[in-house]
């Protein structure tokens, strides 16, 4: 049988303490014991279904990791209280002073902040490459590497990762993969296509109503065990515990994920479609066009599409930001950062989630300053959508690709 994330999710069932269906939230952050004796035991080794402290972990908690263990085909998971700190605590993990990643150029900012400017004072030096060039990643990776760090789908030029290549070369090289999958859960399945360690930031696509920040770090036992260790794991001492409460919410949230996936991927397309139609520059892994488009067709689970992220280039950046601000006027969605919310989004990269990169490093990537990067939502008619987004390229004089050319040579 193939695998597939949604029936996972679909088969975790909870029985909570009263038979609830959803089951009741724990609200202590402190447990108690019957004995000293029993309280010694449980401090020395874990106990199944022994709770200590909410800090190390809480029975909501434990539940909604184990739902996303299932979704992404791992043996555990943990929540944590962002996306950052699922990544900066997987790293902690996995590298120490003196030690080395291979990340690659094109990541979130926040991640790319962190990787060059955080974990350096740490002794921790990255080098970025870019991850579609297998030489490259293979030319970086020295003795003191560690970690291949990239995204599955990139923020936010929506780069495919070649996930089996990468885990072969990391498997070769004695170090891990770890990838962050926000951009695409349930399309890829990193574990199964051989990562080590799958990263998310909840706040997106998993939650899906940007109300509130949360992550989860997902891989094997040993690794979510030395994670979470009393004495020296970095997600308990580091300390960015998610809050109950949250825990509840999303996990209602995680079981309707592929409804939402189906329609963010199908409203996303629709729109790079017509982009594209018009002789814009838009980067979409569904298209043909994309240079990862076989790839991704290789590697994804089959029903959830290519995800609800689209950047589009419309030339420079006063057209970029008259365009987000009428198609705001004219409620297509939200001028925001973020992703994974059931209405629009849209930012420009170079001047938000990706700031933290230096401009000309920008450039190279192809990150230009005319780059919208648009969060596609459910809308129910995205065909009244793109018709108002047609009508408010027209009236801001956004040309073609085509166009351009003419204009310069005349
Ligand atoms: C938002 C985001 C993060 C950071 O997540 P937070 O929940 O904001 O901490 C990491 N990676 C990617 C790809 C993101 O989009």
């Amino acid at each position: 049988m193939t695998f597939d994330p949604a029936t996972e999710i679909q088969n975790f069932l909870v029985f909570g303490e009263f038979g609830d269906v959803n089951p009741s939230i724990c609200d202590s952050s402190t447990y108690t014991f019957r004995s000293v004796e029993r309280m010694e035991e449980v401090f020395e080794h874990e106990i199944e279904g022994c709770f200590l402290y909410s800090r190390h972990w809480n029975p909501t908690n434990k539940y909604l990791s184990a739902a996303l263990a299932r979704m992404e085909g791992g043996e555990a998971a943990q929540v944590m209280a962002s996306g950052m700190a699922a990544i900066s605590t997987t790293l902690l993990q996995l590298c120490s002073s003196g030690d080395e990643i291979v990340a690659e150029r094109t990541i979130y900012g926040g991640s790319y902040a962190l990787l060059a400017n955080l974990l350096p004072r740490f002794g921790i030096k990255t080098r970025f490459v870019d991850m579609n060039d297998l030489k490259a990643v293979r030319a970086a990776l020295s003795e003191r590497t560690r970690v291949i760090y990239c995204e599955s789908v990139s923020n936010p030029l929506l780069d495919v990762a070649d996930i089996p290549a990468l885990a072969g070369l990391a498997r070769e090289c004695g170090v891990k993969l770890v990838v962050d999958n926000t951009f695409s859960p349930l399309i890829l399945s990193p574990l199964r296509l051989g990562a080590d360690v799958v990263v998310h930031s909840m706040t997106k696509f998993i939650n899906g109503t940007s109300d509130c920040v949360a992550g989860c770090v997902v891989s094997s036992h040993d690794f979510i065990t030395k994670l979470s260790d009393i004495n020296n794991g970095p997600s308990m001492l580091l300390g960015p515990v998610l809050d109950s409460i949250r825990a509840a919410s999303i996990l209602k949230n995680l079981h309707t994920l592929h409804v939402r996936m189906v329609r963010h991927s199908a409203n996303a397309l629709y729109l790079a479609g017509k982009f594209r139609d018009r002789g814009l520059d838009v980067h979409y892994p569904g298209l043909p066009a994309h240079p990862q488009h076989e790839l991704i067709c290789r590697l994804m689970n089959r029903g959830y599409g290519f995800g609800g992220i689209v950047a589009v280039d419309v030339g420079d950046e006063p057209a970029a930001n008259r365009l987000m601000a009428r198609m705001q006027e004219e409620k297509v969605g939200y001028l925001a950062v973020s992703l994974g919310y059931f209405k629009t989004l849209f930012s420009p990269p170079g001047h938000s989630t990706s700031s933290e990169i230096p401009a000309e490093e920008r450039q190279r990537m192809g990150m230009g300053d005319g780059l919208i990067r648009f969060s596609v939502g459910l809308d129910a008619d995205i065909q009244r959508t793109w018709a108002t987004i047609e009508k408010l390229l027209e009236e801001e004089g956004v040309s073609s690709r085509e166009e351009k050319r003419v204009l310069a040579s005349v």
